[in-house]
């Protein structure tokens, strides 16, 4: 089958690798209806060293059930399914507290031994835990949006709650890509009254508008924390979503946070230490947030995209097959794209 393989910093190439199988009875084998490309696939994109061997993507896709092991119980062959970026299942101490990116038996996709999502097909272990059943055709217009649940809506939504969104809560949001705009979602919905978007690239800040953002700050760090503190009586906010992950970003997260406010970090961390100790330890400020159980998320959100509540697809903004998937990496990492949704 065809598969997505990067060998190293900007070395992304479509392979022939040896077919997705069953391999033990809780596994399900899936065929790829839609994947896409993540902001965190940028990451090693920028700097892997180089790798004979390479290293599946992918970690978000829907698909349909073509077999399944004889243990499984909750999906069947031919169910559309949808996958969060790490499986579990759905059974052990931390998936029954809601943590499933803390499973016992959980994982992640892609790697030097498992399938990744931006290929033809991917064995899905702890298939029951894992997967949800999609109540629509393959081809449904919601697609983009149901693919969002697989990572980015589940991931904004992590953030807000790790930030404590709520009823009347003054929010900013650090970071315009894919999870930041969807963070904007999150917090709309969990009903905040002032959504500040830091950002500064026009169609992200615009789709941000749209969201539900009431305020764009578009300048970068001490800038950025006087000009959030000016929108806030010079307070600061209640709840920071922080959705990119660097160093300088953290510390502007902390900057714009009101004493007793909380940020909820969803960037994968480019640094080793937390910056801004002292002023966070004065200011009681709670950091929060990780790797968002998108797998307890997904029932969670599912019927507000099937109503049309809220539309986080809007984010893939351009569409490819599996053979332009290198090109769709170069687009995401020169922000042609915000990103990129893969139709098989
Ligand atoms: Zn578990």
């Amino acid at each position: 089958m065809r598969a997505t393989v990067m060998h190293g910093a900007g070395d992304v190439r479509i392979e022939n690798v040896p077919d997705a199988r069953l391999v033990e009875p809780t596994d399900a084998l899936v065929v790829v209806t839609r994947a896409c490309i993540c902001g965190s696939d940028l990451w090693p994109y920028k700097s892997m060293e180089p790798s004979d061997t390479g290293r599946r993507m992918g970690h978000e896709f829907i698909g349909l059930v073509e077999a399944v092991g004889a243990d499984v119980r909750t999906v069947s062959v031919g169910d559309l399914v949808v996958a969060p970026f790490a499986w579990s299942d759905g059974t052990c101490v931390f998936c029954r507290e809601g943590l499933h990116t803390s499973c016992l038996h959980g994982g992640w996709w892609g790697g030097t031994d498992q399938d990744g999502g931006q290929g033809e097909a991917v064995r899905v272990p702890q298939a029951d835990g894992t997967l949800v059943v999609l109540p629509v055709d393959r081809d449904d217009a919601l697609m983009p949006s149901l693919l969002t649940l697989s990572d980015v809506m589940g991931t904004g939504h992590h953030a807000a709650l790790a930030a404590r969104v709520g009823p009347g809560k003054h929010v900013a949001v650090v970071g315009d890509g894919a999870v930041g705009l969807c963070g904007v979602i999150a917090a709309k919905r969990l009903g905040a009254e002032q959504i500040i978007i830091l950002g500064r690239h026009p169609d992200r800040i615009a789709l941000a508008r749209e969201f539900g953002a009431t305020d764009v700050v578009g300048e970068r760090g001490e800038e950025a924390v006087a000009r959030v503190r000016e929108l806030t009586g010079g307070l600061g906010v209640h709840s920071v979503l922080e959705c990119v992950g660097l160093e300088e970003s953290m510390l502007t997260a902390l900057g714009v946070a009101r004493p007793g406010g909380a940020v909820g970090r969803v960037g994968v961390p480019q640094h080793e230490v937390i910056p801004a100790s002292l002023p966070t330890f004065f200011n009681n400020v709670t950091i929060g947030g990780g790797p968002a159980p998108a797998r307890a998320y997904i029932e969670e959100l599912l019927p507000d995209v099937l109503d049309g509540r809220i539309e986080p697809g809007r984010v893939l903004d351009r569409v490819i097959d599996l053979e332009e998937v290198p090109d769709g990496y170069r687009a995401m990492n020169d922000r042609e794209a915000i990103k990129v949704m893969i139709d098989f």
